[in-house]
Parts: C-alpha cells; sequence; structure tokens
C-alpha cells in the first residue's frame, strides 16, 4: 500500500488548491479524483467571478478570505499563467428594495475594508455602459471586481502541484476510510492509499466523505442555476452586470476572458443534477432583454450548475463558509459555494497549513509556484472556430489530457461557435493515436 503524509479527497478548483498549497511544505501529497479529470464537478459550471467583498458580512470568513484573494488575484494569475481580467462590476438596481439592498452592500463592502466602491445614478451607469436599460435608476460600481475561467484556473494549480512533486490519481473513487494507527487507509477503486492526514474537498460528496470516519453536523443540500453562453463575436458590455430586482437577485451577465458573454440565473428548484431547464433559460432571455434590450442575442450553449448549500442539524442554512476539523489533521471543506473560486487559493492555504501544524512539518524552500501555460501553436489547426492547432492539442495531452472534454477545458478546442461538431472527431483521433504510440 503506498503511503502519503497527506491526501486530497476531489479534485475541484478547491482540491487543485489544496494540493498546491501542501507542496508549500516538505511533505509528499497525493489528490484522488473519481472522474476522468479535475474540475468536473461543481467547478465545471459556475459564474467565473472574482469576487469583490460586498456581499458577505463583515467580519465572516468569507469577507476576509474574499478581499485578501480579491487583491492578490492578478499576482496568482501571473505565477499560474491565467488570463484574469479586472473588468469591474456594476450591481444595477430599480427600485426602493433593490436600492436598499445596493446600500447595503455599499455599507458591508466599506466595513470590509474595500477601494473604489461607488454608488452611483443610472445615468452614470448608463455612460459606462451604454446598453442598460432606461429601468435601471441606480448601480453599485465595483472597479476590483474581476473574471478568471475556473477550470483553467484549478487545471493550472494542478499541473504546478504535480510539477512540484505531488501526485495525481484519477479515475478514483474513495469508497470509505478506515482510521489506524497515526492516520487513515482510504479505500479507493483503484487500491488503498495510507495518509496522516485528510484534506477533504469532494464538493457535492464532502459531508458524505466526512461521515465515513466521524460525525458531521453539516448537510449538504442542492438547488441548481441556468447559464446560458454567447457567441463571441458579438458587442459586450465591459463590465460584469449584476441585477437586483424588486424581488430578489436576477441575472448576472459576465464578459468572460475568452470573449463569450456568460449569463446565470437566479437559483431554482434542481429535479436533475447539471440538467437544463427550458423554463429557466426562456426566463433567462425575458431578463436580459429588460436589462440589456440592445444586446444581440446570439446563444450558442446553455448548461447547468448544480450549488451545494450547507445546513446544520436543524435545518438552518449555514451562510459562512464551513470548514470543520473533526480530528487533528483532518480537514473538511463543505458546501463551499459562492465565491468558492475567488477563495480557492485562500482556503487551499488554510488546509494546508493546518494539515502541515498537524504534522509537525517545516516549509519546503524549493516550492517554485511559477506554471507556463500551452504555448506552441503550429499551423495546422484542428479547431476552427477557435483556432487552436495540432501542435497545442498534442501539448494538452502531454499535460495529461484523456479525453476530448479535458483537451477542451485545456486549449478551449470546442468551445466556439460549432461547439465541437466540426474538430472532435480529429481530437478523438489524435488522442486513440496517442493511446496506441503512433503520435
Ligand atoms: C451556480 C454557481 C455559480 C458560482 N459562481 C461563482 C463565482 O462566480 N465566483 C466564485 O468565487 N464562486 C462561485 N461559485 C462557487 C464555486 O464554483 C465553488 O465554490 C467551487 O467550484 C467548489 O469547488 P469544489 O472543489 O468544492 O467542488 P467540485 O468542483 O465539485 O469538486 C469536488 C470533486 O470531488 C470529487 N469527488 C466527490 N466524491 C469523491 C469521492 N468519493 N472520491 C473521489 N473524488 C470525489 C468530484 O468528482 C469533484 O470533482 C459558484 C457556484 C455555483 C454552484
Amino acid at each position: 500500500m503506498k503511503s502519503y503524509d497527506a491526501a486530497v479527497i476531489g479534485g475541484g478548483v478547491l482540491g487543485c488548491f489544496a494540493l498546491r498549497s501542501l507542496c508549500r511544505y516538505r511533505l509528499s501529497a497525493v489528490l484522488i479524483e473519481a472522474q476522468a479529470d479535475v474540475c468536473m464537478g461543481i467547478t465545471r459550471a459556475n459564474s467565473a467571478i472574482v469576487y469583490a467583498g460586498y456581499d458577505n458580512k463583515p467580519g465572516s470568513l468569507k469577507a476576509r478570505m474574499c478581499v485578501r484573494a480579491n487583491r492578490r488575484f492578478h499576482e496568482l494569475c501571473s505565477e499560474l499563467d491565467v488570463p484574469f481580467s479586472r473588468c469591474g462590476s456594476l450591481m444595477t438596481g430599480c427600485g426602493e428594495k433593490a436600492k436598499a439592498v445596493l446600500e447595503k452592500k455599499y455599507r458591508d463592502g466599506i466595513a470590509n475594508g474595500l477601494e473604489g466602491l461607488a454608488l452611483i445614478s443610472g445615468d452614470k451607469a448608463r455612460k459606462m455602459e451604454p446598453m442598460l436599460s432606461r429601468d435601471v435608476k441606480m448601480a453599485l460600481y465595483a472597479p476590483m471586481t474581476g473574471t478568471v475561467n475556473p477550470w483553467r484556473l484549478g487545471i493550472a494549480a494542478c499541473e504546478n502541484a504535480v510539477h512540484n512533486g505531488a501526485e495525481l490519481r484519477l479515475n478514483t473513487k474513495l469508497l470509505t476510510i478506515e482510521k489506524t494507527e497515526g492516520g487513515y487507509v482510504l479505500r479507493t477503486s483503484t487500491g488503498d492509499i495510507f495518509c496522516k492526514a485528510v484534506i477533504n474537498c469532494a464538493g457535492l460528496s464532502a459531508d458524505m466523505v466526512q461521515r465515513m470516519a466521524f460525525p458531521c453536523a453539516v448537510s449538504i443540500e442542492t438547488d441548481a442555476a441556468d447559464f446560458i453562453v454567447m457567441d463571441k463575436d458579438i458587442d459586450n458590455p465591459a463590465h460584469i452586470i449584476f441585477q437586483e430586482k424588486e424581488n430578489g437577485k436576477g441575472i448576472t451577465a459576465v464578459p468572460c476572458t475568452e470573449g463569450n458573454l456568460l449569463i446565470d440565473s437566479a437559483p431554482r428548484a434542481m429535479p436533475r443534477p447539471f440538467a437544463t431547464d427550458a423554463a429557466g433559460i426562456d426566463s433567462i432571455k425575458k431578463q436580459l432583454t429588460a436589462l440589456l434590450p440592445e444586446l444581440e442575442q446570439d446563444i450558442i450553449r446553455a448548461f447547468a450548475a448544480v450549488r451545494p448549500n450547507p445546513h446544520s442539524e436543524d435545518g438552518r442554512s449555514i451562510n459562512d463558509f464551513c470548514i470543520e476539523t473533526p480530528a487533528p489533521g483532518f480537514v473538511s471543506l463543505i458546501g463551499i459555494k459562492t465565491p468558492g473560486l475567488t477563495c480557492a487559493e485562500e482556503l487551499g492555504r488554510y488546509a494546508a497549513k493546518i494539515c502541515a501544524d498537524y504534522l509537525n512539518t517545516e516549509e519546503n524552500p524549493h516550492f517554485d509556484g511559477r506554471r507556463k501555460a500551452i504555448n506552441c501553436a503550429d499551423d495546422d489547426i484542428v479547431c476552427l472556430c477557435q483556432g487552436i492547432s495540432r501542435a497545442e492539442i498534442i501539448e494538452s495531452i502531454r499535460r495529461g489530457a484523456r479525453t476530448v472534454e479535458a483537451v477542451k477545458r485545456r486549449v478551449g478546442t470546442g468551445m466556439g461557435r460549432c461547439q465541437g461538431s466540426r474538430c472532435e472527431v480529429r481530437i478523438a483521433q489524435i488522442l486513440e493515436r496517442y493511446r496506441n504510440g503512433t503520435l
């Protein structure tokens, strides 16, 4: 049985950053992920926003981590060579209730120490974003809000961890945990692993994973959100635009780093995980027409997300980040929703430090936080919509991509107008030749 100092369960963005953070210490670490690639769970479908920190209650862990993480985001993305756009955001409102919400968020933002936050009139907001509806009467402007591709960030963190000596075990599902002398035996679908410390980042299953070894007072209940993606060629707003309506949160429009506009909905009930809802998509389109009437709705994709909502035993919803340490050296991140992407590095460092302190380990002087993005294009273009070449696809395979989906998440194939219909077969053939050793 292979033995490690620390094991991370789950390779979403949180697990990838927990693994990278463990590499900052002198210890051996492994990440086990049930699926064929990292970042295929909650991380695969979210709003891609790097939040400023005005949404979180002053003094909460979320507020502290979000503000710190936001300030460091440019530096983090430079280290990992991941595109980041600090485009700023406008939270728009059009009635008395929305006005009160915006004013509260402004006060919370100031209490959380945000710089540049401003309540502005509808006319001023339209000067910044001419497509905004005349119905918008005021807005909360936050220049520090940004956007990042969630899976590109997670994959980069994971690649960097592997570069620093960590091990990644894909297609490996944790089945049970057995407490033993000095640690844990993790029984997995690909064999047993011994580890002295555990970081549980199992996303939607994090409560169940903790229950494999300890009681867990927190339970995850799920709901869903719908998303649509616009083609790159339309005229996009420059800022992230939130819509605060008289009856609560509306849609959010995010000009992504890839050039597409991503629109999300407010939460809805979830009959089936990751299944889109026709009524939900229609409702997004209607709200979008009301918010940005002149926007061309050139939709190329729709998808749905699953939101993990943590609840305490008495059924109350838990609003702060929920981090449990049921035993020394066992850390669970349970039901981490927004702003989990923004705070992934903060949460990873927090969990890794708990393990390192428990293991009485020193910092690793050889840790190298830098990673380079794939940048090796040639003239043989495989993905015509996105202009992605064979050489880039081969490099993504060299870095660990083993499925068409995994190639997509590393180089952006299949994300254009045809959504992969022209390139998927060729990518599958390149993968097959790699497997046969004939590439
Ligand atoms: C609709 C929506 C929008 C959001 N928008 C934003 C945003 O704009 N900005 C922001 O900051 N945050 C946002 N978030 C929050 C953010 O997306 C999450 O906090 C984050 O992605 C959670 O990542 P994770 O690693 O915990 O979970 P996941 O990505 O789900 O990863 C968990 C992994 O664990 C694996 N796993 C589970 N059980 C096992 C097992 N037994 N064995 C092995 N592996 C296992 C799963 O396969 C999965 O890959 C949003 C969330 C949602 C739902």
